[in-house]
């Protein structure tokens, strides 16, 4: 499937960078740094969180495709147990993704519309993993890390145990892949304040480019 043909919405009117890297790769990291220069960052994994709180726009199809037992008492999608259902069975993460990947992309559309920003920075994890996001943005920025950094800083943030963030970095593209996408990379080799100049650099750069001074 042709990536501009993933939804039915036009891509925006605003030069968009995808912001995108592995598991625990630091682009959450990342675009908390491009925010703090200025930047309009627009977070799939935000908007993924939030369709599934209680009320949230997926949760109707969530309970109509998985059962009731898929929703917790506050009416929110249970996270752990839908978490375990799509490891162990693909045609159920398949069916997840076919209902979030549309409505995450409608939602980053609105946002992106609503939005006065020079340029906009797309966070998505699974942005070449799938063909939904990339007609979105005109530029690839990769976050790497070694992966033995990247099973570390997840560990960290999660209650994961290594086996699993293994498991989850399996279904990803490798680095060397992802790097081949990529219009710009940031190297998480250090720690986060030598973040700051290349994020920085950056920032500079997408102003240029969405003024088309480059
Ligand atoms: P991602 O969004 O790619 O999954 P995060 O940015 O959330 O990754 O980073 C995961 C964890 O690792 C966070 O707790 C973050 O503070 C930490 N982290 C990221 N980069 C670094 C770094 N360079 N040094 C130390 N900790 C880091």
């Amino acid at each position: 499937m042709n990536a501009r043909t993933a939804g039915t919405e036009s891509p925006p009117n605003k030069f968009s960078v995808g912001l995108t890297g592995g598991i625990g790769s630091g682009k959450s990291t990342v675009a908390d740094l491009f925010r703090a220069c200025g930047a309009t960052v627009i977070d799939s994994d935000q908007i993924s969180h939030q369709l599934t709180q209680p009320a949230g726009t997926a949760i109707p199809a969530i309970r109509a495709s998985f059962g009731a037992d898929y929703i917790n008492d506050r009416g929110a999608l249970d996270r752990e147990r839908m978490r375990q259902r799509v490891f162990s069975d693909s045609a159920a993460k398949q069916q997840l993704e076919a209902i979030l990947h549309p409505l995450i992309r409608a939602e980053m559309l609105a946002q992106a519309a609503a939005h006065a920003a020079p340029y906009l920075l797309l966070v998505v994890p699974l942005l070449l993993e799938t063909a939904n996001y990339r007609g979105l943005v005109q530029r690839v920025l990769v976050v790497d890390c070694a992966e033995k950094r990247q099973i570390e800083h997840t560990m960290q943030r999660s209650k994961l145990n290594a086996q699993e963030v293994h498991a989850i970095m399996a279904h990803q593209l490798s680095r060397t892949e992802r790097l081949c996408h990529a219009d710009d990379v940031i190297h998480n080799d250090g720690s986060i304040d030598d973040l700051r100049a290349p994020v920085k650099q950056l920032h500079r750069r997408y102003l240029s480019l969405a003024s088309g001074n480059i």
